[in-house]
């Protein structure tokens, strides 16, 4: 049963690869604007979770429905554009493009999208004051630190004003003390613009900025009440 006014919601997810089970039977459920973390050990599922729910990758089995609609039914073009203009995404490495100023990367999306350079830098620049790296807007991402390329990771990921954002181990490059600023700004700046975060992870403390964290364990999935 997909729970009523979820946003994105699995059912029963099932995926192999070769001889390898990466997901038996995992259910998820976000609503709008809410914080879920995925928790579990590493090779649990978390990431083959989060790639089936944004429409990167294909279950064997089971049903994903974003919106009412489930993402099976849609045409390739159609999951392509949720993703592009519906989903954001934060990966461990920022992946920002090293020939382009930090302002530039954010507002990359934007200009995919049609939108003129001055709009975009300026819309760009709001985000990067929000993340609190409006300083290094000039600068390329090789002179930028790892907390602030995650930063500018996470301003391009939500300047299009995602509904939904994916996050997997955004601060896994970091230290501690990077993480948990990065977790604040991101979580701070998604519930301004909104934005629901699926927000995988396989440590407590970056789970904690959740509102709710869901288990996976061998490829099945559990939901958590947050203790405290
Ligand atoms: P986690 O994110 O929890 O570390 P993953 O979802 O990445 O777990 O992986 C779950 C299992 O599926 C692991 O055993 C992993 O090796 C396997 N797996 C994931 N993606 C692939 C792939 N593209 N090809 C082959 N095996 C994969």
């Amino acid at each position: 049963m997909i729970p009523t006014g979820a946003l994105l919601a699995a059912e029963d997810l099932h995926k192999t690869y070769g001889a390898t089970t990466a997901l038996d039977g995992a259910s998820f459920a976000i609503h709008p604007g809410e914080v879920v973390a995925v928790m579990g050990p590493s090779g649990s599922g978390k990431s083959t979770l989060l790639h089936c729910l944004a429409g990167i990758v294909t279950p064997d089995a089971g049903t994903i429905t974003y919106d009412g609609r489930e993402l099976s039914s849609m045409s390739d073009s159609r999951r392509s554009a949720l993703r592009r203009g519906e989903f954001g995404f934060v990966f461990q490495f920022g992946q920002l493009v090293p020939e382009l100023s930090a302002v530039e990367n954010v507002a990359l999306p934007l200009r995919l999208g049609g939108t003129g350079r001055r709009p975009a830098e300026s819309a760009a620049r709001g985000w990067l004051e929000k993340l609190e790296v409006d300083d290094v807007a000039g600068r390329r991402p090789g002179e930028l630190s790892g907390g602030q390329g995650q930063r500018v990771a996470v301003a391009r990921a939500l300047v299009t004003g995602p509904r939904v954002l994916f996050a997997d181990e955004p601060t896994g490059a970091l230290d501690s003390l990077n993480g948990e600023r990065v977790m604040e700004l991101l979580t701070d700046a998604a519930r301004s613009a909104g934005s629901a975060v699926v927000l995988v992870t396989h440590e407590p403390r970056v789970a904690a900025y959740s509102d709710r964290e869901i288990v996976v364990r061998d490829g099945k999935s559990r939901d958590m009440e947050r203790v405290g």
